[in-house]
This record gives structure tokens, C-alpha cells and sequence, in this order.
């Protein structure tokens, strides 16, 4: 296999743009903050991490071999202002256990994920199943004299690693100032945080550990994770733009504390979606899940389609205009590819002009910091090409699909059902139509298909057409 293709990728900790240097060449470690399962995840979460699955769809793409881990975080993500935990809220309120609560919600979250095209990555650590590791991990910082025991609780002191703040760009005092009223009234500066905590009676999921009852805070789980599954290199660490403070922070401080070197060399943050211009949020209710994108008359794929329209450093609003536009462009794409057959497709040479060259394109773009939106404007353009042939634009629009993810060839195989003069283009005007929930336009539309020839059904992949002999 030939060398992987040189990539640019902005980097979160020195705000600029750098080539990836793997710690092993061609070999990528990626290590992604998941969700915390104590309620559904909604489309923005999605968005994160679909961000994600992009980048490690990318660096495969590219060449690179990928070893992809993503957390579920099922104890520990305690509130802001009180100092609860989520998940055993959670189970209070369902009048559940704690690991029943997060079962349900990551085979939830699982099927979400599957409904959008997000790859399974390699391994999905559990907290919980690695509480040992955060034991030891918070042990080797108390020895290093980076951490202190007050009653039970652990927790890191932030004056004593000076580059505390660097990710975030701030101050210590800067920091400080923006810290509320705390809970936690026994830590020497208000700056400092838990790396475990000790366990009233009431708790219900606690852990022996040599400081007494306890569990540990939430940073603490991504250090001793990432350590445990990718090793002491992690080659880019991603997550949401909000967990860069004070989660990736914090997490910089335990595990170059613990390992005396730097360990992530490149952070990614992906940006918010948001919903009416506000962020959408689990805590204020503004928000959509997949599940609901059907309800509303849009295929979850055409959300993907819609997310990499956007750079993933750039915020995204979603609103019922840009997904019926995101249904129709995908529309467009997946008649060019169905417009050939698979075996035509097939024997295409994607190394051979001018295939390659719209290749090339597509590859620039995803490799210049993930350059969805230029990315997909190549597809656009080898599906409205001269220069290509059915089988080719097939060809391409299917090597494309290992990143973009939107299942182009879903639209079915045309080349074995030849379309009449002018069916397309209705089709295209009644998914529209559906996903403006505009049912008379649609009907319309159906019955003019009818006349045509055309016979419509609508499935779960969209609308399926079958052409009467004639
Ligand atoms: P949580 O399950 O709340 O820990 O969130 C999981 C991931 O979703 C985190 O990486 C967050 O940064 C990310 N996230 C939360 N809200 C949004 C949003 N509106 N848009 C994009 N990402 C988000
Ligand atoms: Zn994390």
C-alpha cells in the first residue's frame, strides 16, 4: 500500500493549523469524548459526534490506519450548581438502577448513531469498568504531589502545574474569577477539581479506594481511559467545543501531571448545532433526537448530509428549510449514482482521467481540515458532469460515499429500472414535497408519476419507484 496522503488539521491547543504527525506513521490513535447516558442524545451531540466519524472516515480514506475510542461516560458528570450526580438523578427519577439507566440510554444513543452512518469505532470504554485505572492514575498524581486529600476527597492543585490553562487560553485568575459558589468548600483554591470524590450514605454507586468510599470525578475517566486503550500517545483527542473548559483542560493537567510529557498532540473541537439560534441542549429541553427527524418527514442520512455542508468549526443552525435543501441536494446525488449500474461502476478506474482528477479534488478538500462543504461541492459537480459517464460518476460518487457516509446509492440501481424523460425530476419535487409534509403536492406529484408509468412507494431509504414495461 502506498504511503498515506499528507493532511492539515486544525489544532485546538496552538490555534493554528498543522500537518498530523502520527506517533507511529500511518498509524492514527483517535480518542473521542462520549456521551454521558443518563438521558437520550439529541442531533447536536450527534453533530459532535459525527464530526468524529468524518475525521476517522477521512484519515482512512487518506490512507491512514485508524484505532478510534470512544468513552461512555456512566458515572461521575456531576451537575454545575448542585452536587449531584446525573446518572443517579436519573435513576431516582426512573426508579432504576444507575447501570440500568445507562444500559437503556447507550443501546439508545448505539442506535442513533447507526441511524446516521457512524462507523462503531474500535472500543467504547465504560467509567465504570475502569475505576481501577482512576485510582492509580489519581494515586500517582498525589504521590507527584500534583494532588491532595481533604476528608475523602481528592483534588487536583492547579497552582502546582504552571501551564494550567493553555488549551482554554486563560488565566489562572481568569479562572478563578469564573468559578461560581462551590459545593466543594474544602479545596484550597477554588480553581482546583475533584479527581475523586468521597460517598455519602445515600450514594449508590461508590467504589473502595485507599482515600475510603468514593467515585471518581469526571475528568479523571478520559486520562485513565485514553491511557488505557491508546496508550501514553494519543495522536488527536476530540470532543465538543464546550468540553475544551474545563473538561480537556483538566484533563491535560492529569495526564501530563501523571506522565511528565504531552500526550495529546492535536485537539479537535467540533462546533455546537444549534436550534432556533440557541444552543441545543440536553439541560434546556431545545432539542431534537433522531428518532424524531422521521416523525418530521426527513431521513436521519439527510441530517449527515446536512452537518458536512458545514465545516465542523463553524456553528450550524438547524431549521426544517436547510433539511428539506439537504433532501433534495441528496436527492441529486444519489440519481447521478443510480443512474449506472453497480457492475458498470465496477470496472471503472479511478486512477484513470478524468476520473482521477475529480478524485484529487474531493481528496484535497477533506484533507485541508476536513473540507466537507468543498467536499461535497466536488460530488455535486462529478454528478452535473460532462466529462464523466454514468459508470464513472457512480464510481466516484461510491468512492466518495467512504467519507460523506450518505449512502449514495440508495436511490437504487437505474440502470436496471430505466426512468422515463422527466420521472426524475418529479421525484425529486415530491421528496421535497414529503419533506414539507406538503402531502396534496405530493399526491399530485405521485398521480403525475402514475401517468408516466411510474409506480411510488415510500420507504423507511425514501421513495422507491418501480417502472410499469410500456
Ligand atoms: P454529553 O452527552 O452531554 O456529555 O455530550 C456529548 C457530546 O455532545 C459532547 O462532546 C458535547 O460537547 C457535544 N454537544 C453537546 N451539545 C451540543 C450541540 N448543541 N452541538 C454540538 N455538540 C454538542
Ligand atoms: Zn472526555
Amino acid at each position: 500500500m502506498s504511503d498515506p496522503r499528507p493532511v492539515q488539521l486544525y489544532n485546538s491547543l496552538t490555534r493554528r493549523i498543522e500537518p498530523l504527525a502520527p506517533h507511529e506513521p500511518g498509524r492514527v490513535g483517535i480518542y473521542t469524548c462520549g456521551p454521558t447516558v443518563y438521558r437520550y442524545a439529541h442531533i447536536g451531540n450527534v453533530r459532535s459526534f459525527l464530526f468524529a466519524d468524518i475525521l476517522r472516515r477521512a484519515l482512512e480514506y487518506l490512507g491512514y490506519e485508524v484505532r478510534h475510542v470512544k468513552n461512555i461516560t456512566d458515572v461521575g458528570h456531576m451537575r454545575d450548581d448542585t452536587d449531584e450526580d446525573r446518572m443517579e438523578l436519573a435513576a431516582e427519577t426512573e426508579g432504576k438502577s444507575p447501570y440500568e439507566i445507562a444500559d437503556f440510554y447507550t443501546d439508545a444513543w448505539l442506535t442513533d448513531e447507526a441511524a446516521i452512518n457512524i462507523l462503531p469505532v474500535h472500543v467504547y470504554p465504560k467509567a465504570t469498568e475502569h475505576i481501577g485505572q482512576m485510582i492509580a492514575m489519581t494515586q500517582t498524581l498525589l504521590d507527584k504531589g500534583l494532588a491532595y486529600e481533604t476528608g475523602g476527597n481528592v483534588y487536583f492543585d492547579v497552582s502546582a502545574f504552571p501551564s494550567y490553562g493553555k488549551l482554554s487560553g486563560q488565566r489562572l485568575d481568569q479562572i478563578r474569577t469564573g468559578h461560581r459558589v462551590e459545593a466543594e468548600a474544602d479545596k484550597h483554591d477554588q480553581a482546583d477539581f475533584a479527581l475523586w470524590k468521597h460517598a455519602g450514605e445515600h450514594r449508590l454507586m461508590r467504589w473502595e479506594s485507599p482515600w475510603g468510599l468514593g467515585f471518581p470525578g469526571w475528568h479523571i475517566e478520559c486520562s485513565a481511559m485514553s491511557l488505557e486503550h491508546l496508550g501514553e500517545w494519543v495522536d488527536i483527542h476530540t470532543g465538543g467545543i464546550d468540553n475544551k473548559f474545563p473538561h480537556h483542560e483538566d484533563e491535560i493537567a492529569q495526564s501530563e501531571g501523571a506522565l511528565g510529557h504531552q500526550v495529546v498532540r492535536h485537539w479537535m473541537h467540533g462546533e455546537f448545532l444549534t436550534l432556533n439560534e440557541a444552543k441545543m441542549a440536553k439541560s434546556t429541553g431545545n432539542i431534537i433526537r433522531v428518532t424524531e427527524l422521521p416523525e418530521k418527514g426527513f431521513e436521519p442520512l439527510a441530517f449527515r448530509y446536512l452537518a458536512l455542508q458545514a465545516h465542523y468549526r463553524s456553528k450550524l443552525d438547524f431549521t426544517e428549510d436547510a433539511m428539506r435543501a439537504a433532501t433534495a441536494g441528496l436527492a441529486r446525488l444519489r440519481r447521478a449514482a443510480s443512474a449506472a449500474s453497480e457492475t458498470d461502476a465496477a470496472a471503472v478506474d479511478l486512477a484513470a482521467p478524468p476520473v482521477a482528477a475529480y478524485r484529487e479534488r474531493f481528496t484535497d478538500a477533506i484533507a485541508d481540515d476536513l473540507g466537507t462543504p468543498r467536499a461535497v461541492a466536488v460530488a455535486h459537480e462529478v454528478a452535473a458532469a460532462g466529462d464523466l459517464t454514468p459508470a464513472q460518476k457512480r464510481a466516484l460518487l461510491v468512492d466518495f460515499d467512504r467519507v460523506l457516509g450518505v449512502d449514495v446509492t440508495a436511490g437504487g440501481d437505474a440502470a436496471v429500472v430505466e426512468l422515463p424523460a422527466g420521472a426524475a425530476e418529479l421525484l425529486e419535487r415530491r421528496a421535497a414535497a414529503r419533506a414539507a409534509r406538503d402531502f396534496a403536492a405530493s399526491d399530485a406529484l405521485r398521480d403525475e408519476l402514475a401517468a408516466l408509468g411510474v409506480e411510488v412507494r415510500d420507504t423507511p431509504d425514501g421513495q422507491q419507484t418501480t417502472v410499469r414495461p410500456g
